[in-house]
């Protein structure tokens, strides 16, 4: 199945250690992680600066933006555009997940995570950059 993935869930999927939302956001960030790092599977994935398929499942989905608290949609819109700009993407445009996943692992130093993921509330754990540095890792030679 083909999906719509948020700039800065390209990252995400790479960190996600079973912490969300709600139960619901969970399930279904759980699905797309194991998708993205299932390498027996391919597909295609279009990257947005906008409600994604993980935000369908998520309580501060408020139907066009995210509501989680004032400011919430900009904030995550910014880390988006970052994300975006950072990997050399164009905004509604399809790719394929392992080319996404290829870049990212080439492309994004765990540091990098201090910036392009600024403000963001589970950048504090680590979990985030553990797994980026597990992607690298795992691709050794596009480091
Ligand atoms: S710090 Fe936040 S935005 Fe960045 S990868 Fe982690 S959860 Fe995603």
């Amino acid at each position: 199945m083909d999906r719509i993935l948020r700039g800065h869930h390209l990252l995400c999927v790479h960190g996600f250690q079973g912490m969300g939302y709600s139960p619901e956001f969970v399930k279904e960030m759980d699905a797309i992680v194991k998708d993205i790092r299932n390498e027996e599977k391919e597909f295609q994935i279009k990257v947005v600066k906008d409600l994604d398929d993980t935000c369908q499942a998520c309580p501060h989905n408020g139907g066009t933006i995210c509501i989680a608290s004032e400011g919430s949609n900009d904030h995550v819109k910014a880390m988006d555009g970052r994300v975006i700009e950072h990997l050399g993407l164009i905004e509604n445009k399809t790719y394929s997940k392992s080319l996404l996943v290829e870049w990212t692992a080439r492309l994004i130093q765990p540091e990098d995570l201090d910036h392009l993921c600024k403000g963001c509330s589970w950048l504090q754990y680590g979990v985030c950059k553990e797994g980026i540095n597990k992607l690298k890792d795992s691709i050794p030679s596009k480091n």
